[in-house]
């Protein structure tokens, strides 16, 4: 593992400054609120001392990958802010279920009828349910986890009549080399048929695309953090 440098304070403000600017500007040119974009700060394999930095520039949304990586970061930055918000966002293992449902305010990628299964039994279990956005693979990659569109209305409607309006939204990540913008619109036209608010979309290249076609939340990661090992996903 190359040797990750000590996170800048300055730097992470700076581009959360940055970062929050432009999400206001392409707001703005959509005929849109800038409040009415969430930014959620993406800190997967940045340390705590980044998300602290980014927590002092004001930032209380962030988004962890991984359960394991999440549950080790998150509780004491909680204890000390209690205001925080926690996304998972990474695929999810129906064994990280219960550990998911205790620690996440929004698992944003429900996919399958047996993680459906999985979460519902972990929130039986723990008394609580996170919000739940289900992630369509709009690109049909094998590699990506994702309901299929063909599938999507089916499952959005079988996960609205199990877990009612905890199902918040939709989520999708659009494949790397195309054009992200006739996903996002499928995304959104998806979100309006089935009355979902909330619809994650948008990475650090293209959360501006994202926000034009209706995103309510933007999910960025680099262009706050900097630059992640390859290897990290
Ligand atoms: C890592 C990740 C992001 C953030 O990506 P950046 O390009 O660094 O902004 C957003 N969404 C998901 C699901 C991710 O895994």
């Amino acid at each position: 593992m190359p040797e990750t440098p000590p996170p800048d304070p300055a730097a992470i403000a700076a581009n959360l400054a940055d970062v929050r600017a432009r999400i206001a500007a392409a707001a703005r040119r959509a005929g849109r609120r800038a409040e009415d974009v969430t930014l959620v700060a993406v800190c997967k394999t940045h340390p705590a001392a980044a998300v602290a930095a980014a927590i002092a520039a004001g930032q209380r949304q962030f988004g962890e990958n991984r359960v394991q990586e999440a549950a080790a970061k998150f509780p004491a930055l909680r204890a000390a802010h209690p205001d925080l918000h926690l996304h998972l966002i990474g695929g999810l293992q129906t064994n990280k279920a219960r550990e998911a449902v205790r620690i996440a305010d929004v698992i944003e990628t429900l996919d399958r009828p047996r993680l459906a299964d999985a979460l519902g039994e972990a929130a039986d279990r723990e008394g609580r349910l996170p919000r739940l956005l289900i992630q369509v693979n709009t690109g049909a990659e094998p590699q990506k986890s994702g309901i299929a569109r063909d599938a999507a209305d089916a499952f959005i409607a079988a996960c609205q009549a199990r877990f009612g309006a905890a199902v918040a939204g939709l989520m999708c990540i659009p494949p790397a080399a195309a054009d992200p913008a006739a996903h996002f619109a499928w995304l959104a036209a998806c979100a309006a048929r089935h009355r979902l608010a909330m619809l994650s979309m948008g990475m650090s290249a293209d959360f501006e695309t994202a926000i034009a076609h209706g995103a309510t939340h933007v999910r960025v990661g680099s262009a706050i953090f900097g630059h992640r090992p390859p290897a990290a996903g």
